[in-house]
């Protein structure tokens, strides 16, 4: 038996950090979304007892360091299983860039795994286990539209936002996402009210208020880091984006449009700019 799982990016329409934990995580609140360019993973039984890892990349380390392999170990160990399997990993999401790859991996080999090897998780199993590889997987688990809170893996799931493009422009530089939290001043921490208002846009379906809402509080401390963050913004938007906003910590910028005709020209505008340029749908909806 051979399964194909796709493993989509997200964007973040908010994120508010809240404030720093005694733990030493911080709190935060965020609306994320799933969007249509995604990776894909093959997994296929192994008759020895080993997990095997194969990319189309050949920069991600293949071993315990990457997250397919800590997520296919997790499931091992947590369920007890002595059988080998391998898994190959077609890699379209850009690393490093703010769309959580390396989450949304670890959450497709989670499903793959309960499915080939019969575990029988619901989706909140699977959510738990997959907070202990990273903050980002729960949300990546179920998919779809949803409200994070805590470190980002508690789910609240939302309707789909109104269908429109999604630009993403990713400059040649891969961002730390500790880095990136780790430089956020105390006085920075603060309930915008914009998850809310994203929330409140997306049950009405009110594209021009989603566009409204966007709003990351990473963002100033990554364009005061790389100016050409910044430079992609102004782009977009005089190529006729109706939002633009850096997702997670960076440094990729996504534009949004319900006109095709503005999504082709902010694509082939940011094309001769930047190497990773990609023009997709929001999924919206969870869609496995
Ligand atoms: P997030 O938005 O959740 O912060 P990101 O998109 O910024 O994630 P990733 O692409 O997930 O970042 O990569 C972050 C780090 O994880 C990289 O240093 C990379 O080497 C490592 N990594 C481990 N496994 C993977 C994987 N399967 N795909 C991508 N990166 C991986």
């Amino acid at each position: 038996m051979r399964l194909m799982v796709k493993a989509p990016a997200k964007i973040n329409l908010t994120l508010d950090v809240l404030y720093k934990r005694p733990d030493g995580y911080h709190e935060v609140e965020m609306v994320m979304t799933t969007i249509d360019l995604a990776d894909r993973l093959t997994i296929e039984p192994l008759d020895e007892n080993k997990i095997v890892l194969d990319c189309s990349v050949c920069f991600l380390p293949l071993d315990e360091r990457n997250h397919v392999y800590q997520a296919a170990m997790l499931l091992k160990q947590q369920f007890n299983i002595d059988k080998g399997v391998r898994i190959y990993i077609d890699k379209q999401i850009p690393i490093a860039a703010g769309l959580a790859g390396g989450s949304s991996d670890a959450a497709a080999t989670i499903r793959g795994l309960n499915q080939l090897w019969n575990l029988g998780m619901n989706m909140q199993e699977m959510a738990d286990l997959g907070s202990r590889i990273g903050s980002d997987v729960p949300f990546c688990v179920y998919g779809g539209t949803a409200l994070a809170k805590g470190r980002g893996e508690r789910i609240e799931l939302l309707s789909s936002p109104p269908p429109c493009w999604v630009i993403l422009a990713k400059p040649p530089i891969g961002v730390s996402t500790a880095e990136v939290y780790g430089a956020l001043k105390a006085e920075q921490f603060k309930d915008t009210g914009k998850s809310k208002q994203m929330m409140e846009a997306i049950y009405r379906k009110d594209f021009l208020a989603v566009c409204e809402s966007l709003s990351n509080h990473l963002e100033s401390v990554t364009l005061e880091r790389y100016p050409e963050v910044r430079l992609i913004k102004e782009k977009m938007a005089r190529f006729g984006a109706d939002g633009v906003l850096m997702s997670g910590s960076g440094p990729t910028v996504f534009a949004l449009t319900d006109k095709e005709s503005r999504a082709n020209r902010i694509y082939n505008g940011l094309r001769g700019f930047c190497k990773d340029v990609f023009a997709v749908r929001v999924l919206g909806g969870n869609n496995w």
